[in-house]
């Protein structure tokens, strides 16, 4: 697979996070989430975790500009040379036609665009039984793929913790924000072209592995 900007879409717990971990894993290309970076800029109470913490809690997005400019700098780093993916940006279709002006000025062409698809109550579900362990970024999942031991990882031992934005309010936000700004972006890829369909309900390691084959024949 040559080198390349790859794109995951699909609404809140459709999986984007845990197939780019892998799809990074596999690639050796770097994994941007921009839901990541803000989450770290919050815990460390730098400005822009000042701004865009309000706006997370709320479910609500964060505005354009400060997500765009986030963008732009990690991609500019050189560890993106070989490619890289994006999961959790683009998200309105402002940022979609940003990531077009970046992509062409570093000469790199389209993305490669892959849409994740989840029914909703598939997505309630992995939403409110989400768990993290802080330490190694691990995901697990109560109802449906639940640690050896209660509220703990396997893997180190940390306590599992709820996202603050994993609730039920702020679920609704989520979805309705990704229905309003995000699902047009299905369109928008589709017309050019760039967009292969997942089917993303089914567990991690099936959604993996169709996940690589279509980029491969891409
Ligand atoms: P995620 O981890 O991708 O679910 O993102 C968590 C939250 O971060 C979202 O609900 C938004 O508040 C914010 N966020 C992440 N990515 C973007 C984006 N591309 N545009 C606007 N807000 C974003």
């Amino acid at each position: 697979m040559k080198a390349r900007a790859v794109v995951l879409l699909g609404a809140p717990g459709a999986g984007k996070g845990t197939q780019a971990r892998e799809l990074s894993r596999r690639l050796s290309i770097p994994q941007i989430s921009t839901g990541d970076i803000l989450r770290d800029a919050v815990r460390r109470q730098t400005l822009l975790g000042l701004q865009a913490k309000a706006k997370m809690e709320a479910g609500e997005l964060v505005p354009d500009e400060v997500v765009c400019g986030i963008v732009e700098e990690r991609i500019s780093q050189p560890d993106n040379e070989k490619g890289f993916i994006l999961d959790g940006f683009p998200r309105t279709l402002a940022q979609a036609e940003f990531l077009a002006r970046v992509l062409r000025a570093r000469g790199q062409g389209e993305p490669q665009v892959l849409n994740l698809g989840v029914d909703r109550d598939i997505l309630l579900k992995r939403l409110t039984g989400r768990r993290i362990c802080t330490t190694c970024g691990e995901i697990y999942n109560i109802y449906l793929n639940p640690p050896r031991q209660d509220e703990v990882c396997d893997k180190d031992g940390t306590k599992l913790l709820r996202r603050a934005d994993d609730n039920e309010e702020s679920i609704r936000h989520r979805l309705a924000a990704y229905e309003n700004e995000t699902q047009p972006l299905i369109d928008y890829y589709r017309r050019q072209n760039l967009l292969r369909e997942v089917d993303g309900s089914r567990p991690p390691e099936a959604v993996s592995r169709d996940v690589v084959s279509s980029l491969r024949r891409a």
